[in-house]
Order: C-alpha cells, then sequence, then structure tokens
C-alpha cells in the first residue's frame, strides 16, 4: 500500500498478527475506512518474528487462527496437532490473502506516538517514517508478546560471533544480517534463557552443536509436548465439527480444548491421584496444567502433589542427580506458563550440554569471545538470547502514547494497569486496546479470545454509527471498579506466588516491591458475559457522544435510544 500525505481513516489498528488482521478484515467489511500499520514487512506478528528454530504451538493447531471464523480460511489442513512456525507464517499469509486486507496494510511502518487531539477528537499518528496520519478510532493489536526484551548485561555488543534474540531471528535462517551462516553443528552454541522459548530452542540446538551451554537463571516446570502428525482424515473430521469445537472451547477457562476436572485433588486418594497425573503427563499439549484439578491454582496443597510429581519425572529423566535438582523449579507449577517439550531434559544426558546456573555463578559481561560468569570465560561462536519480552504493555509503552491534556499512557499505568475491561483508559478516548492488559483475551488461546472480542469490538463501533456516537470514554467508577476487580482476583491464586510475564514488577528505592497483575484471569466465559451485558446495556460504562465542529457536543445519556432518524450509512463521517 502506498504511504498518502496525513490521510483521515475511521479506524487504525496498529498490528497486523492475527488479531490486527481479523480487526482490519472485520472494520473493512462493515464498510468503516481503516488503515493498519505493521512493524514488519508482512503478516503473522509472533509468526512473522519468531523464526527460530523449535518455534510451536502449544496450542492444538486446529483451535488456534480464524478455524471457527466464518469462512476465512476452513479449507486449511494442519500437518501436526501444533504446528510449527514455518506453517503458521504460511497460514497467516494465505489467510490474509483469503481476507484480502493487504490494501489496507501499511507494512514496514511503525507508529511511534499517538496523540488524542481534542479540539478535533481525532487521534493524530506519528510514523517512524516522519509521516503521519488521523483516525477516529484508534486500535491497538500490537501483541502481548511482541517487544522484545534483550538482557541488560555488560559488553553485549562487544560479542564478534552470530547473536541474536530469538524474536529477531534473521529472516533468512540460513545467515544472519552479514551473511554468516548459521549452523549449529561443530560450533559452541550459548543460550541465555529457559522459559518457553528457550526450551523450545534448547531442544533443537543441543542435538546438532558441538557444545551447547543453557544460562539458566530459573528452572521452569516443562512437561512434554507429545506432538504427532494429523492426518487429513482426521482434519477432515475436526473440520465437519468445528461449531461444536468453538461451543466447547467457548466454555473452557483460557480458550483451549482443555477443561479443569470438577473435584479437588484431596477428593483422590494418593493412588489415584497419582493415576491421574500419568495420564495427564502421557496427554498431547496442556492437559497437566488445565485438565489437572480445579483447586490447582488457588490450594498450595494441590499444587505440591502435581509439583512433586513432576519433579520425580525430572528426576527420572535426568541421569545426574546435581543437574536435575537444579532443573526442578522453586515456584508453584503452573504459576508460569508451562513449557512444553519433546525430549528436553534427555538434552542434560548428553556429555556436550552444558548447564550454567548463572544464580550460582552469575553473567559478569559479554566479551568479544564468549561469556564470562563469576567463575570462567566460556568461548562461543554463537549465543542466542531466549529472554523474553516486556510482556503485555511493553509495545504499547514503546509508543508515545497520549490521551486529553498530553497525559502520557506509561504515566497513568506507571503504578500498574488501570482500564476498563482491558479494553478502554479514562483520558484515552475512542482508544481500545485488544488483547492488552486487564482484559479476557490476554490468559487464553489468543487467537480464539482475540478473535471473538475483535468480533465484540467491531459490533461496537457500528453500533456507534448507527447512533452517530463519535466519541466513547471509559467511566472512572466503571474503570475503578474493572481495575479493582482485576486485582483482586489475581490475589486470589497461586499466580502472586512467581515473577511471571503476566506480573509488573516494580523496585521501589524504598527497597519495597510492588507486584501488579496484567491479565484478567476471571475466564474467558465470564468475561465475555461481562462483555455481552456491556453491549446489551448500549454500552454501559462507558460515556458515549457526539461531537461535531461547531456544535455542541451531544451526550448519548439515553444507553437505549433508538437509532438515528436514518441509520448513518457506511462511509459516513465517524
Ligand atoms: P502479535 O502476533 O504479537 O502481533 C502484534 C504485531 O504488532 C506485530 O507484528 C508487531 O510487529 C506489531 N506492532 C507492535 N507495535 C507496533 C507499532 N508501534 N507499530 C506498528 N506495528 C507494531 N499463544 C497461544 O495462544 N498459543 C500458542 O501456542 C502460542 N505460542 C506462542 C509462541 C511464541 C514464540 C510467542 C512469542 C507467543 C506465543 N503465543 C501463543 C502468544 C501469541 O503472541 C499469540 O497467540 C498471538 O500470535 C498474538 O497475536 P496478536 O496479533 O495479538 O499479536
Ligand atoms: P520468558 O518466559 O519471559 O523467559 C525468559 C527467560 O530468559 C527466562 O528464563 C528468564 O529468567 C531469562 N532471562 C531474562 N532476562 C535474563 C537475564 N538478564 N539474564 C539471564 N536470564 C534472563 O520468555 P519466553 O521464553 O520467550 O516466553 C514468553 C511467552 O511466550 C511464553 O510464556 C509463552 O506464553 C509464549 N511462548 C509460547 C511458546 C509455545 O510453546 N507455543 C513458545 C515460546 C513462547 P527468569 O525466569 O529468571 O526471569
Amino acid at each position: 500500500m502506498s504511504k498518502g500525505a496525513n490521510p483521515h481513516f475511521d479506524a487504525v489498528v496498529i498490528g497486523a498478527g492475527v488479531t490486527g488482521m481479523y480487526m482490519i478484515y472485520k472494520l473493512q467489511n462493515s464498510g468503516f475506512t481503516v488503515r493498519g500499520y505493521e512493524t514488519g514487512a508482512d503478516v503473522g506478528g509472533t509468526w512473522y518474528w519468531n523464526r527460530y528454530p523449535g518455534c510451536r504451538l502449544d496450542t492444538e493447531s486446529y483451535s488456534y487462527g480464524y478455524f471457527f471464523m466464518k469462512d476465512i480460511v476452513p479449507e486449511w489442513n494442519w500437518s501436526e496437532n501444533f504446528a510449527g512456525q514455518p506453517e503458521l507464517l504460511r497460514y497467516a499469509r494465505y489467510a490474509a490473502d483469503k481476507m484480502d486486507i493487504r490494501k489496507n496494510i501499511q507494512f514496514n511502518t511503525s507508529v511511534v506516538s499517538a496523540e488524542y487531539d481534542e479540539e478535533q477528537n481525532v487521534w493524530r499518528l506519528g510514523l517512524d517514517d516522519g509521516s503521519s496520519s488521523t483516525c477516529t478510532f484508534l486500535l491497538t493489536a500490537v501483541g502481548l508478546l511482541s517487544a522484545t526484551r534483550l538482557p541488560d548485561i555488560a559488553g553485549i555488543e562487544s560479542f564478534k560471533g552470530i547473536s541474536f534474540h530469538t524474536s529477531r531471528w534473521p529472516a533468512d535462517p540460513e545467515s544472519d544480517a552479514e551473511g554468516r551462516p548459521i549452523q549449529f553443528e561443530g560450533k559452541r552454541v550459548g543460550v541465555v534463557g529457559t522459559g518457553a522459548t528457550g526450551v523450545q530452542v534448547i531442544q533443537h540446538v543441543a542435538r546438532r552443536a558441538g557444545e551447547t551451554y543453557v544460562f539458566q537463571r530459573s528452572p521452569n516446570w516443562c512437561t512434554p509436548l507429545r506432538n504427532s502428525p494429523l492426518a487429513p482424515e482426521e482434519m477432515e473430521k475436526i473440520r465437519d465439527n468445528r461449531q461444536d469445537i468453538l461451543a466447547h472451547v467457548k466454555t473452557t477457562p483460557v480458550g483451549f480444548i482443555h477443561h479443569p476436572v470438577e473435584r479437588n485433588a484431596d477428593d483422590d486418594t494418593p493412588e489415584e491421584r497419582e493415576a491421574f497425573f500419568e495420564r495427564l503427563y502421557s496427554t498431547p499439549g496442556y492437559g497437566i496444567w488445565l485438565s489437572n484439578y480445579q483447586d490447582l491454582m488457588v490450594n498450595r496443597k494441590s499444587n505440591d502433589y502435581i509439583s512433586e510429581f513432576v519433579a520425580k519425572k525430572i528426576r527420572e529423566r535426568v541421569k545426574d542427580p546435581t543437574v536435575a535438582e537444579k532443573l526442578i523449579p522453586d515456584h508453584p507449577f503452573g504459576s508460569r506458563r508451562v513449557p512444553m517439550e519433546t525430549n528436553y531434559y534427555e538434552v542434560y544426558n548428553q556429555d556436550n550440554v552444558h548447564l550454567v546456573d548463572i544464580k550460582e555463578d552469575p553473567i559478569e559481561c559479554v566479551t568479544a569471545e564468549g561469556i564470562r560468569t563469576s567463575s570462567s570465560q566460556i568461548d562461543l561462536d554463537i549465543i542466542i538470547y531466549a529472554t523474553g519480552f516486556n510482556a503485555i504493555t511493553g509495545a504499547l509503552e514503546r509508543i508515545d502514547i497520549r490521551g486529553k491534556n498530553g497525559v502520557r499512557l506509561t504515566d497513568m499505568w506507571d503504578d500498574g494497569p488501570v482500564t476498563y475491561l482491558g479494553l478502554q483508559v479514562r483520558g484515552f478516548p475512542n482508544f481500545f486496546t485488544l488483547v492488552g492488559p486487564h482484559n479476557g483475551a490476554s490468559f487464553c488461546n489468543i487467537a480464539v479470545c482475540g478473535n471473538l472480542q475483535v468480533e465484540w469490538a467491531v459490533e461496537m463501533l457500528e453500533y456507534f454509527r448507527r447512533h452517530g456516537i463519535n466519541y466513547v470514554e471509559a467511566e472512572a467508577e466503571a474503570q475503578e471498579k474493572w481495575t479493582a476487580q482485576v486485582y483482586e482476583d489475581f490475589a486470589k491464586t497461586l499466580l502472586l506466588e512467581s515473577d511471571a510475564w503476566w506480573l509488573k514488577i516494580k523496585h521501589h528505592p524504598d527497597g519495597t516491591v510492588t507486584k501488579r497483575a496484567t491479565a484478567y484471569i476471571g475466564g474467558g466465559p465470564a468475561y465475555r458475559k461481562i462483555c455481552d451485558e456491556v453491549a446489551r446495556e448500549g454500552y454501559s460504562g462507558f460515556e458515549l457522544a457526539e461531537i461535531r465542529p461547531g456544535a455542541a457536543p451531544r451526550l448519548v445519556a439515553d444507553r437505549h435510544a433508538p437509532a438515528l432518524p436514518q441509520d448513518v450509512p457506511q462511509g459516513a463521517p465517524l
């Protein structure tokens, strides 16, 4: 798409991952003028950026993406139960073609600033190429795991070998930006980080590299993925039942196919528990986390049972008892995302794989030749940083977003996010954060929960158009109640006992630490029920108005006001 001079759109969508793509599609189909801006050169978001070897879904492929969304790509055949990144990127590209959305997306373009102009009731956007545009409604689909985070280690720039963050793997997987071949065979490779990404990449690298050094700060509870091919006949059956599958995943707390059992851990005898855990451990995917006992995340004792079970498995699988103990976490099982693995623990039985416990032996710096810890210099050819993201709020914080009176979003959220429904922030009219903080889609199978949210948001914008509304702002009380509820729900669980990416952790000068939840954990069904009620009540909790130049603002006080005498036609100014 060509770059015009300061154009105006009904809506701008920032980000063209699975969420932004669907939002753009729905808006263009509803007759809104829409522009998408995307930093990357193509669609796909997560699957465009994360090209590291071993990257794949931990959600069942067929319950991810647009499978349930009417007639977008029903013909797609997933080749595996848990698809790999290359297939996911091909899928996103194919879906974009089918949705015919590329014409409305400006690629290779980052939004760097967004300022609400109170007088004109528009958002003014600044782009990284120096150009600008305006829009009435600004919707962010910037991703909760898209703002990469390199570790704050001295000397990182001085390394002479090949190095990158997993989410910025070169587009050509064969060579880096300087044309140097990326081959692990015979090489000394360091991997920093052992989250879900590190675990996937380590499995791949350790089987190829000459020597692999894993720099682990904290271990995670990892359980088997048990991936397998998905035969075309199975895909056919799944396709025939896709509306039933959708109905099912809409009932599960986080939009996966897995449902917790309706029993507490202590309802079973120790033998029954052991047999149940064995069954979960041998089942593909997230059953062990999501189909576990219903009190897993709220009852320490229940959590201890599964933690002990998985610790036992680690001890069985890792031959060296000292290494095994280092791989056993001390946080509650599931209080951080559980990395799914395929023979991950077995790589530590190889003589050429070395676990460097950097809590015991901290990294001092990166040197030209490798990594220096407090005890030794480790020479390396390649360093892979699997160090995660400034999650959930990070991509929003990288844009200079200013609402009424020039207030910055980052200042508003300095002490943790405050939102209404995780979609709006008071003082930032007409600005919506899809899959944002405190939002029901962000602690979820995003490609289902996010897309259902997109459908809700588009219906909302259609309602506004019918009613001549072009100003929407969260009410103070609604925002306060929602934010308090999110924090309260989170505090009832064991999730606060870890420092996972869904917590915003702040170290204060007086030495105190605050942990703020960035995720709504009330579950998809509850969240959608609340959103549907809000819609039924004519978007309760939002101040709605019509603002036109030269006229006094018309406040929409009557939530059930009939549509304007004549429905505002598609394409009319918002
Ligand atoms: P993203 O895919 O992150 O897309 C956001 C887009 O916004 C990016 O392309 C980015 O370039 C763009 N963007 C950001 N800021 C700007 C800006 N200022 N200007 C212009 N463009 C901008 N979720 C699951 O449910 N199941 C999984 O199995 C799963 N696996 C994952 C594996 C990895 C390695 C990672 C990192 C995440 C995984 N996730 C998984 C979470 C995943 O992020 C979501 O499933 C989903 O892809 C999010 O889609 P999105 O469109 O909301 O965001
Ligand atoms: P992550 O879970 O945040 O893990 C980052 C890792 O880097 C942690 O081990 C962390 O250690 C370490 N680290 C960070 N800073 C460091 C430093 N300065 N020095 C040393 N180590 C450092 O990030 P991620 O692994 O990229 O995963 C993020 C999320 O993406 C996952 O939770 C998941 O939701 C999604 N994902 C999914 C899949 C999948 O299977 N589908 C795969 C990859 C990612 P500490 O733990 O000590 O902080």
